[in-house]
């Protein structure tokens, strides 16, 4: 495998592209806008500084790494030479199913499709191929540099063969790799997302605020942030889709968005990416603020 098409340049598939540029795989980025790709392109030039400042990656590497990769608008010319494409586009089933549509025409035969989602069904995004043998979940954390995991969700039809390929792939790039089922949330979201949920809700039915909250579960269990920062950071909007992927898949009343999530998302509220969640994110200043509303 030497070909590795990435669809979406946004906050996954820049991360995505830098990984597999890093290791020495030619990387064809595309997205709908000439713009977009070459903020990408920034953000990677970025994050490999980063990486040469805590030497992690050499100096002399940075140029050829970022000459792997190469950008593109039309799907057709990025396809025609991949061995695999990993999908990280915007979260929305007639998105992926329109985008896997196309590539099922445009890439060759033997190219294996992989799809970045947090939890729509690969089962149901194969379905719109005429391989779905070939159709897998390659499911990266985010930042994709830093974090270890690689969730890799084998959907109804997937072969033993398409599942050996991508796991041995994301070993290669010095990730290690988990096998899942294709289940709604599939293991990462399933778990994460009700706790992210369930804490809203306590805020909501006022147990208690967005600090005590956070505090709680940063001290008490060890977790490196508190959920509701979590949430911020993921997106609230990415959130609820979740939640409502998981409300609709399973059909159990326990997997219900909390209607304050659902209100802050309506309100344009959505976390880091609109500047305010839980905390406020306008100010410049490292310090966490609590946002006013939420303020006691
Ligand atoms: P994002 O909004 O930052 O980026 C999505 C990109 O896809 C945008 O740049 C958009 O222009 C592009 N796009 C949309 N339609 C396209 C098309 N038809 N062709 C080419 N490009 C297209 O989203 P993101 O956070 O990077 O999420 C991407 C995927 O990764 C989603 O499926 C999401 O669920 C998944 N994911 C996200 C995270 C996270 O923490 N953000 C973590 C793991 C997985």
């Amino acid at each position: 495998m030497k070909n590795i098409t990435v669809i979406g340049s946004g906050t996954m598939g820049n991360g995505i592209a830098h990984v597999f540029a890093q290791y020495g795989y030619h990387v064809n980025l595309l997205d709908t806008q000439k713009e977009v790709l070459s903020k990408a392109l920034t953000t990677i030039a970025d994050n490999l500084d980063r990486q040469i400042r805590k030497e992690l990656v050499r100096s002399d590497e940075k140029n050829s790494i970022l000459k792997r990769i190469k950008t593109y608008t039309n799907i057709r010319e990025s396809t025609q030479d991949a061995d695999l494409v990993v999908e990280a586009a915007t979260e929305n089933f007639d998105v992926k199913a329109e985008i896997f549509e196309q590539l099922d025409v445009f890439c060759p035969k033997t190219c294996i499709l992989a799809s970045n989602t947090s939890s729509i069904s690969i089962t149901k995004i194969a379905a719109s191929t005429s391989r779905p043998q070939q159709v897998i979940g390659m499911h990266f954390m985010n930042p994709v540099p830093m974090m270890k995991l690689v969730e890799v969700v084998r959907g109804y039809a997937t072969t033993g063969a398409t599942v050996e390929t991508i796991m041995s792939l994301s070993k290669n790039i010095e990730k290690t790799p988990v096998e899942v089922n294709d289940y709604p949330g599939f293991i990462a979201n399933r778990i994460l997302m009700p706790m992210i949920n369930e804490a809203i809700y306590s805020l909501y039915e006022g147990v208690a605020g967005v600090g005590e909250i956070d505090a709680v579960m940063k001290l008490g269990m060890a977790h490196p942030m508190g959920p509701l920062q979590l949430a911020d950071f993921i997106g609230l909007d990415v959130c609820l889709s979740i939640m409502k992927v998981l409300h609709e898949g399973f059909g159990q009343p326990k997997y219900t968005p909390c209607p304050l999530l659902v209100n802050m998302v309506a309100a344009g509220h959505k976390g880091v990416k609109s500047g305010e969640g839980f905390y406020q994110y306008t100010s410049g200043s490292k310090e966490l603020k609590i946002a006013e509303r939420f303020n006691k």
